[in-house]
């Protein structure tokens, strides 16, 4: 393959079609790219612009980052998923903070070694905000590039992302990097797309072997699927009626949702209506909210919600534990919600609203 050329193609496909006036892009900053590196992972562009401006205005630089409660930035976070972003966000905000007074490190390593930060995202920070050389690989560009040299195998193995990294290395030129870097996330997310590539809109359809056989569907090549277990919960959401208020309980930090607010589990209603029972709550009204399935990378959670709807006076003797509060549905604080919670709630407003 003409290296030289492929990235000259790229360069001038972005001239004409490539993204340019996205809010990260505007007056740019390690801090800016950074954070829209971050939220970009896994999430799409479109999804992430609105969290972005809301992030930024309620934390303009790394120092209202660093001193920010971290239930502050959950709640930020709340919505975008796979919360252990939010967590080293803010982590390594205070790292920044404590070890070079509040600027965002231009070293390579200094940058790597910062919490939640792998070797794309660096070379992603440092190459589109100071125009540094470093590659990037992230989905889009895996996408694009085992398509285009049709490199098999799952891209999550350590062979292939070896051997993906020393392309992308060769690839990437070392005068208008930023460029490049950038082009090559648009192509993956706007031309040679997961479902439906539109390879005659592609730069680099002259000399891509899977367009060349048809084969684009099949790169990058799919994880073997592997059965994940399966686990059931009921969740208690234990309503306060008049006050319109819920009860949520912060999860620890470890674990799943870790340091998000969710509802106390129990392994059957039974258990549920023992807790009742143990609390001194007789008089309540029991509603069955729909069954759902959260899915994690490693296992399933089928979660029934049951909506237990009290007095106040009664809820009292419940109100006094540490982990707990009481959501307000009209006037919601603003804490980070795990992404079952949200869906909880949204199920009990639809309740509120038919009465
Ligand atoms: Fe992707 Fe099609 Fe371009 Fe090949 S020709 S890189 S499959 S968009």
């Amino acid at each position: 393959m003409n290296h030289k050329n492929f990235s000259r193609r790229i360069i001038a496909w972005h001239q004409k079609f490539g993204r340019k006036t996205l809010p990260w892009q505007q007056d740019k900053s390690l801090y800016k790219t950074w954070i829209s590196e971050v939220m970009l992972q896994q999430t799409q562009v479109a999804t992430v612009i609105p969290y972005f401006n809301k992030f930024m205005r309620s934390f303009p630089t790394i120092s209202y980052l660093a001193n920010a409660p971290l239930d502050e930035v959950l709640h930020h976070w709340t919505g975008l998923g796979y919360y252990a972003r939010a967590r080293n966000l803010h982590k390594a905000a205070q790292f920044i903070r404590d070890n070079y007074n509040g600027n965002f490190p231009e070293e390579f390593q200094q940058v790597i070694d910062l919490p939640g930060i792998g070797r794309s995202t660096a070379g992603a920070v440092l190459s589109l905000t100071l125009d540094k050389h470093f590659a990037i690989l992230d989905g889009n560009v895996k996408r694009v590039l085992t398509r285009h040299q049709t490199i098999e195998g799952w891209t999550g193995e350590k062979r292939v992302e070896n051997t993906l990294w020393k392309l992308a290395e060769k690839l990437t030129p070392h005068t208008q990097t930023n460029v490049f870097n950038q082009a090559m996330m648009d192509m993956g997310a706007m031309v040679c797309t997961r479902t439906k590539p539109k390879c005659s809109e592609c730069p680099v359809h002259n000399d891509c072997l899977a367009f060349a056989d048809g084969s684009m569907k099949e790169f990058p090549t799919a994880k073997a699927k592997k059965k994940i277990p399966v686990k059931n919960a009921f969740m208690l959401v234990l309503a306060d009626k008049s006050a319109q208020t819920i009860q949520l309980k912060q999860r620890p930090p470890v674990g799943i949702w870790g340091r998000l607010w969710c509802f106390p589990e129990f392994s059957s209603l039974d258990e549920c209506r023992e807790k009742l029972a143990d609390t001194g709550i007789e008089n309540y009204q029991e509603t069955l909210l729909p069954a759902f399935r959260h899915t994690f990378s490693h296992y399933h959670f089928d979660i029934s919600p049951v909506l237990i709807e009290v007095p106040k006076m009664e809820i009292k003797q419940v109100m006094e534990e540490s982990d707990s509060l009481w959501y307000n549905l009209q006037h919601p604080q603003k804490i980070g919600l795990a992404a079952a919670t949200k869906k909880i709630l949204s199920s009990v407003n639809k309740i509120h609203e038919k009465e």
